[in-house]
């Protein structure tokens, strides 16, 4: 038997999932049945579902649930759609204004190992603020998923985010943690660079990814361009710097070729030619400059969502 025992919450977002919620809500009950029975978690221990705006019946599933397990399922539904990261972070709210000593946060089509869970919460009762789960391999993605998500971390890295490649956001968060949450209102916060950044203490524990079992992905290539943009414009602001630094090159290779331009004119006495580099000067730079306007432009739209300072979800349904 533990000593140490905690009242843990496990938070799923849930988007159009009828077709897994509820057997992914029995097999974490078993999970947590089984570590309360170990001691290390409290029976007041419970599941808190977030539906993300669904169209189908996944919030009258919910409720069955409710009537089935009684107060041991908590959630909400929103009142639309507003992505995976809102679904999250409300859900991170929400159970730490019910109460509970830590919160794992797990997809519903339950691809993550559960069995983890059991080690979180060892690593919590060790001292960890943040127990971080880190994907084994990649294999249940496509290839376009593999790679894309590879040169993100990559890029992330490059510009100064060191989050640890094949992260995930199945972690266990503290109850410190989530009181650290709540001071930050950004908008757009991405979840994954913000327990990284942090700074409290960190345990990973690997864990298997397992195929979908039904239904399919719910993110498609601009959802997924979408988090990293995001990912990249809440947490660096390098791309910036790079721009003022070509700009800085620009400017100098500007001043070789206008000396050269002179001295052919001037001294040479020759006609300048280049009419095929004066066009791929053009069509380059016109390029690089609409490029930088796009990066700029990136920036700026998190600045206008930020300071509209709107809520961040709206909760139709809530029950505590
Ligand atoms: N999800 C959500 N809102 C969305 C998209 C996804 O709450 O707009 C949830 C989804 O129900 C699942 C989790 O986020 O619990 C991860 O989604 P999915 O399994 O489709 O992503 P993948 O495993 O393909 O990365
Ligand atoms: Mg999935």
């Amino acid at each position: 038997m533990s000593e140490q025992k905690s009242r843990l919450a496990i938070i799923i977002p849930c988007f159009n999932e009828e077709l897994v919620v509820k057997s992914t809500v029995e097999t974490l009950l078993h999970v947590m049945d089984t570590i309360i029975f170990k001691g290390k978690i409290t029976p007041d221990s419970y599941i808190y579902l977030v539906d993300d705006g669904s169209k189908d019946t996944t919030w009258s599933i919910i409720e069955e649930l409710r009537e089935k397990y009684g107060d041991r399922i908590k959630g909400t539904k929103f009142i639309r759609n507003y992505g995976n990261q809102k679904a999250l972070i409300a859900g991170l709210s929400s159970v730490r204004e019910i109460g509970c000593d830590c919160a794992v946060s797990i997809d519903a089509d339950l691809q993550q190992d559960e069995n983890a869970i059991e080690t979180f919460i060892d690593e919590f009762h060790n001292g960890a603020d943040i127990v971080s789960g880190i994907r084994n391999d990649r294999k249940t993605d496509s290839f376009f998923k593999k790679y894309t998500a590879l040169c993100f971390y990559k890029l992330m890295n490059i510009l100064g985010v060191k989050i640890p490649p094949n992260h995930s956001d199945f972690r266990l968060v503290s109850k410190r943690g989530l009181d650290i949450l709540e001071k930050y209102n950004e908008e757009g916060l991405f979840l994954r660079g913000f327990f990284h950044e942090l700074g409290l203490k960190t345990a990973y524990v690997h864990f298997n990814v397992k195929p979908r079992a039904l239904g399919c992905s719910k993110y498609n290539f601009f959802s997924l361009t979408s988090l990293a943009l995001n990912g990249i414009t809440a947490f660096s602001i390098v791309p910036l710097r790079i721009i003022a630094a070509c700009g800085v090159i620009t400017m100098l290779g500007s001043f070789l070729l206008a000396l050269e331009v002179l001295l052919e004119k001037y001294i040479l006495h020759t006609t300048p030619s280049g009419w095929a580099t004066l066009v791929i000067l053009l069509a380059f730079f016109g390029g690089l400059q609409i490029f930088c306007l796009g990066i700029i432009g990136e920036y700026l739209g998190q600045i206008f969502n930020e300071v509209k300072a709107r809520p961040r979800y709206i909760k139709d349904i809530e029950l505590k």
